[in-house]
């Protein structure tokens, strides 16, 4: 490559994705890439995109298209898509967006140089890899008069086996690092789309997760979050969740350990053991519930009951009795009554979480949950409703948790800059967010603030300890 070619990578979803972000740009700078902050920057774009949500996927569809935009002036610009929306919607997405190149989902990335390369081959009209690279991915031939540019390349296939070992990710973050253990998913809960565009549970060998997380604190990154989309499923081998969680809180220069997102029914005795005992495990848990009832419960095929989570709550808060909640919960699935919403509001009465992620059902094509009867649709009034009175309660409660909190002393992780000139953000243990006075020298430093203010879902604090230097590796 006589001059770098530029790549920008734009990101949407969740954690997950951004470590999958993180994961593009890597495998395309050890190829030579330069990663750039902008789309005007860049040869090539791409957008890591999402498929839970409609509305989200709509939103990322209409960027895609803004995008599209620059090629007017640029006619060389490459764009691609990739993540679960484009694992979602295929060769219909080239054929519905004749400015996008390429298509690649979330098995696809170690193939990421080759795809652009036929993308660029394609417009020279050779479509033959060059001597000794590997097999080029497939090129989806579109005709038409919708597509001028090139025929649309498309990597598809999902990979029971992939699981990215031995690739370097770019990291956005020099203060904490998300660090996959595990991708797919083994559980078919009705409504989601991942098992169809991620394939089946596939974790990582615990030797090379540690070995990154080694890498990460040899950067002088002090907090990891371990990633997964049942993460405390992760098997490999004699290794299972709570004894990865364990070295990976003992690897030296490591302060702080999370993960997310966990499933209830592997919240084990020896898991709420490792992460009471282990110092460095955070006294954060994020637990999905989505429903509060067992019969809507069952009809999500969650595979746990109320009373099983509840159970689970308690054996948790039992070992770490300061411990902060936070959950998911979806309201209006088909089939949800009046009183099995009430349930659920109950529920959240009953556990008091920290924070709360709240949805109004929306039917995902490709999800078995479309299957359910017609005349099961919550109507969306009638949904929108449900939600209202949800957030409305879920707020209040963690109004009511933190305003009790303050006058609180908590460590903060200095995460970022504050919106107002002057001030930083920094991240408590329990996962909450405050604001402080600072600068950005600050950054990756480790103060005791006391908290002052809250807006009911964030903080407003003063430094009263700091900042602490981090203890070398
Ligand atoms: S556990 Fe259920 S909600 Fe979570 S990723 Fe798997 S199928 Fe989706």
């Amino acid at each position: 490559m006589s001059q770098k070619k530029k790549a920008y990578v734009e990101t949407y979803g969740c954690q997950m994705n951004i470590s999958d972000g993180e994961l593009m740009s890597g495998v395309l700078a050890s190829r030579g890439y330069e990663i750039v902050a902008s789309p005007e920057q860049a040869d090539v774009v791409l957008v890591n995109t999402c498929a839970v949500r409609e509305h989200a996927e709509q939103r990322v569809l209409g960027r895609v298209a803004q995008l599209g935009g620059l090629k007017e002036n640029r006619p060389d610009l490459v764009i691609g898509v990739t993540g679960c929306m484009a694992q979602r919607m295929g060769t219909d997405l080239l054929r519905k967006a004749p400015y996008v190149d390429m298509v690649m989902g979330p098995d696809g990335y170690r193939s990421l140089p080759d795809a652009l390369g036929t993308v660029l081959r394609s417009r020279n009209g050779s479509s033959a890899p060059a001597e000794g690279a590997p097999a080029a991915p497939r090129l989806v031939r579109l005709e038409g008069p919708r597509r001028k540019s090139s025929p649309g390349v498309a990597v598809l296939d999902l990979d029971p086996y992939e699981s990215y070992e031995g690739l370097a990710l770019r990291r956005t973050s020099r203060v904490s690092a998300w660090v996959s253990i595990q991708r797919g998913c083994d559980h078919r809960c009705t409504f989601c789309i991942v098992p169809s565009v991620r394939g089946p549970e596939k974790n990582r060998d615990s030797r090379a997760v540690l070995d990154e997380v080694r890498a990460v604190a040899d950067e002088g990154i002090t907090e990891v979050t371990l990633l997964g989309q049942t993460v405390n499923s992760y098997r490999a081998g004699d290794w299972g969740f709570p004894r990865l969680l364990r070295a990976v809180a003992r690897v030296p220069g490591i302060r702080r350990v999370r993960f997310t997102s966990p499933h209830p029914n592997d919240v084990t005795p020896e898991l709420v053991e490792a992460m009471a005992s282990e110092a460095a495990v955070c006294e954060q848990l994020h637990l999905p519930l989505q429903a509060g009832s067992d019969r809507t419960l069952k009809r999500m095929l969650r595979r746990h009951t109320v009373a099983g989570y509840l159970a689970k709550v308690e054996m948790v808060r039992r070992a770490i009795p300061d411990i902060a909640l936070s959950t998911d919960l979806i309201v209006a699935f088909p089939g949800e009554t009046e009183a099995e919403f009430r349930d659920t509001l109950a529920v959240v009465r009953e556990v008091r979480f920290d924070d709360a992620f709240t949805y109004r059902y929306s039917p995902r094509e490709g999800t078995p949950a479309t299957r359910l009867p017609l005349e099961d649709q919550v109507p969306r009034d009638e949904g929108q409703a449900r939600l209202d009175e949800l957030i409305r309660l879920t707020r209040g409660i963690q109004r009511e948790i933190n305003e009790r909190e303050l006058g609180r002393r908590e460590e903060v992780l200095v995460e970022k800059k504050g919106k107002e000139e002057g001030f930083m953000l920094g991240r408590t243990r329990r996962n909450k967010v405050a604001v402080f006075p600072g600068g950005e020298d600050l950054l990756g430093s480790y103060l005791t603030l006391e908290l002052t203010r809250t807006t009911g879902a964030t903080f407003a604090g003063v430094t009263v300890v700091g900042p602490a230097s981090v203890e070398p590796a």
